[in-house]
């Protein structure tokens, strides 16, 4: 039960304060928090939301004070074991008896404290209370009364809702980011129970809006120099401040925010919504040093999006909280495109989206729409799976990840990336996806059954990167000069890099260097400008290679839809060389005219443990759009060359496409495999599971460390096992939809 747990909460502030004043706070970047008094470190139990493991979320509409059963939903979210309930306190609507001016009460509430009635339901349960507010939009009355609040259109009209249209946009900018919204939480913080506080749809991680408020228009005067663009162009000197000034601003709110929610409860902690998966354009890396708990809204997928979405949130989240507090979003709801908010999405879906988020090491957050649902569903699919993770509780608290390979997560090409030709040259649907380079890498890696970190490109100092033998790099094409620095260090300490196309060839604004900054790691000079898309180009095997292995039988591969000329720096053999675009139609056209080249497609080197391929062609964008099975190949026999000859730490071998994470965790390791082996993976919803056959594991542990058991959590039994020095041997006879193998 919940209440045998010791909570960080019953130390009070009063303690609080003896301790702090007597002591040197200091908060470490792991897990626990530390006191050093006098010079002796003393660990404190950790704020509660570090240890919190499963959440829920029933997210209010202004009419469910009507008939809002409280403690029936009391008891569904305590049925379900989670740590922690958000409810919704106010901002738009405020669901009590609000005494701030301007704060606009639900017009159902009558009599009724609906957030208060749950608040109480809650800790009855002894459930924390996180109050979901909402900072985005408010009234007309407001709006009267505060016209500085508010966002303006360049001719000054406020900005309504565009389905909601009685509601207006607040600006980040103005009192009431700095005064409104501390004066609610102030209240809701005396009144009640709460723990934490999160804001919906704030700060986000999407594009940055311009504003044309007086307060706004001001700021672009005296703090930008103009007015910013109002689309992404980084490279706008304008764009560039606006993204310093904007960021600071985030950052200054969300510490406002957080200083006002520990007024009460030192562990209480404020939360912004983050997310995006890895198409973000505000600085993650930034958010996450600010953020105590970083909550991703990533609440499902629509159209032809990947199944692994929510798993490259968990990525990227991790990429920069390392261990701390991340929690992910499923919605139980259909958020397809288009929406259903009251209808339930497949259980299947659903399941594996929830089991993404914990195979990644975020705690999953279950949230449904509206107090009086015609559909219920959904709530078995939430309360099973909650419950399995319940009872297994202890393999979900990770140490760490046990990945020795790392994916540079190239955050400020996929916000800002515009390639060298001209604007407009890419046609219509061929224009760039910036984050396809990396999406085509990933799927490689699935193929190939890797395991692998995300690391983010300002987070590449030693420190962070000598766990990893391999840093593979898709098309990060802007890095700054400090970033190409640490890559190069990485790599003549004897690591491993592969790369792809226009990898550092822009600072990290887009700024075009005359060469690659990389020129000298990956042996390969710019000759030319970019070239493509085009396609019908090929890549000719020259002479054999490891990378080359499996492709008897041809002598050409499809080659990458873009390319960057190139010569070798150094004297290498020439290993796959470019074969040009030649007409694709009509076929009696279909020629080479050139069907030899010395151009370079690739350039692979080896100088002592350290070994490169750096191919000068997209080939990982290409591979993702074209589903090209070569391509795919030639990724993964590159990316088993960069990673060298010592075995994997971790290897799992049978049929099916799946997604491998491998942690330490408290009571020993876990390895965790998702199913993805489905016909709706690339285009949901998944409709039921296809099972898997036999599954072997190689699985190497910490020297001495002996192996008592191996269970699989989710088919709930003990497999057989034989452990020789430090490898654990088992086959898992099949995977249903996630399977979890606790060794221990
Ligand atoms: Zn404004």
């Amino acid at each position: 039960m919940q209440n045998e747990k010791p909570k960080w909460s019953e130390i009070t502030r009063r303690q609080f304060l003896t301790i702090s004043s007597a002591s040197v706070l200091t908060i470490s970047l792991g897990n626990a928090n530390v006191y050093e008094s006098r010079g002796a470190a003393f660990p404190l139990p950790q704020p509660w939301y570090a240890a919190m493991r499963r959440c829920g979320q029933i997210n209010f509409n202004e009419r469910d004070p009507v008939a809002m059963d409280v403690n029936g939903w009391a008891d569904y979210w305590a049925s379900l074991k989670v740590d922690a309930v958000l409810i919704n306190g106010g901002g738009i609507v405020a669901f009590y008896p609000t005494q701030v001016p301007y704060h606009h009460r639900s017009e159902f509430l009558g009599s009724r404290d609906l957030f208060g009635e749950m608040a109480v339901a809650l800790e009855n349960r002894n459930l924390h209370v996180v109050a979901r507010m909402d900072c985005n939009y408010a009234y007309e009355e407001a709006l009267k009364a505060h016209p500085e609040w508010f966002e303006r259109n360049r001719d000054g009209s406020p900005r309504r809702h565009n389905e909601s249209t009685w509601l207006f946009k607040t600006c980040m900018f103005s009192g009431y980011f700095t005064e409104q919204m501390p004066a609610i939480y102030r209240e809701i913080n005396g009144r009640y129970p709460v723990a934490a506080f999160f804001t919906n749809g704030w700060p986000s991680t999407g594009a940055l809006s311009v504003c044309y408020c007086d307060n706004c228009r001001r700021v672009y005067q005296e703090e930008v120099g103009g007015i910013p663009p109002e689309d992404t162009d980084a490279a706008d000197p304008l764009y560039r401040k606006y993204y310093a000034v904007f960021m600071d601003r985030v950052l200054q709110v969300w510490r406002l925010w957080d200083s006002v929610a520990k007024e009460k409860r030192t562990d209480s902690v404020y939360v912004g919504n983050l997310g995006g998966g890895i198409r973000t354009v505000k600085n993650v890396k930034t958010l996450g040093e600010v953020a105590g708990w970083f909550n991703a809204d990533h609440q499902g997928r629509a159209g032809d999006t990947a199944i692994w979405d929510c798993a490259q949130q968990g990525r990227v989240a991790q990429s920069v909280m390392k261990g701390r507090t991340i929690t992910n979003v499923t919605g139980a709801y259909s958020n397809s495109r288009p929406t259903w908010r009251h209808t339930a999405k497949a259980a299947a879906e659903t399941t594996m989206w929830i089991a993404q988020i914990t195979a990644s090491g975020m705690v999953p957050w279950f949230h449904w729409l509206g107090g009086s649902p015609e559909d219920t569903r959904w709530r078995e699919v939430g309360r099973s799976f909650f419950n399995w993770l319940a009872s297994n509780e202890a393999h979900f608290r990770n140490r760490q990840s046990i990945a020795d390979v790392a994916v540079l997560y190239p955050q400020s090409t996929i916000a800002f990336y515009k390639s060298g030709r001209e604007p407009g040259s890419w046609r219509g649907a061929e224009r760039a996806q910036t984050s396809d380079y990396l999406q085509g890498l990933y799927y490689a890696l699935l193929e190939g059954r890797f395991i692998f970190n995300f690391v983010h490109q300002e987070d590449l100092a030693p420190e962070s990167l000598k766990r990893y033998r391999a840093l593979l790099i898709p098309n990060a094409a802007y890095l700054s000069d400090n970033q190409c620095q640490q890559i190069r260090d990485y790599a003549a300490s004897g690591r491993s890099v592969f790369a792809t196309f226009e990898t550092s060839r822009y600072n990290e604004w887009g700024d075009k260097r005359n060469d690659l900054a990389l020129a000298d790691v990956f042996g390969a000079s710019i000759a030319g400008e970019a070239i493509g898309p085009l396609g019908n180009s090929y890549m000719r095997i020259e002479q054999q290679h490891p990378i080359i292995s499996g492709f008897d039988g041809t002598n050409l591969l499809p080659g990458p839809e873009n390319r960057l000329p190139v010569r070798a720096r150094e004297s290498s053999p020439l290993t796959l060389s470019v074969v040009p675009y030649y007409p694709a139609f009509p076929p009696e056209m279909v020629f080479p005219r050139t069907p030899r080249t010395d151009e370079p497609a690739a350039i692979f080197k080896q100088k002592g443990a350290s070994r490169i391929a750096y191919f000068a062609g997209d080939i990982d964008r290409t591979f993702w759009r074209s589903g090209n099975t070569d391509l795919g190949q030639l990724i993964q026999n590159a990316v088993r060359w960069v990673s060298g000859d010592v075995r994997p730490s971790v290897s799992v071998a049978g049929e099916g496409v799946v997604e491998v994470f491998a942690w330490q965790t408290e009571p020993g390791y876990a390895l965790h495999i998702l199913n993805y082996t489905n016909p709706n993976m690339t285009r949901g919803f998944l409709r039921r599971f296809y099972a898997i056959g036999p599954q072997k594991i190689e699985f190497e542990t910490a020297p001495g460390k002996k192996t008592n058991n191996v269970r699989a959590l989710r088919a709930g039994r003990n497999l057989t096992f034989k452990q020789s020095d430090r490898t654990v041997r088992f086959e898992i006879p099949s995977i249903v939809d996630y399977e979890v193998i606790a060794l221990t």
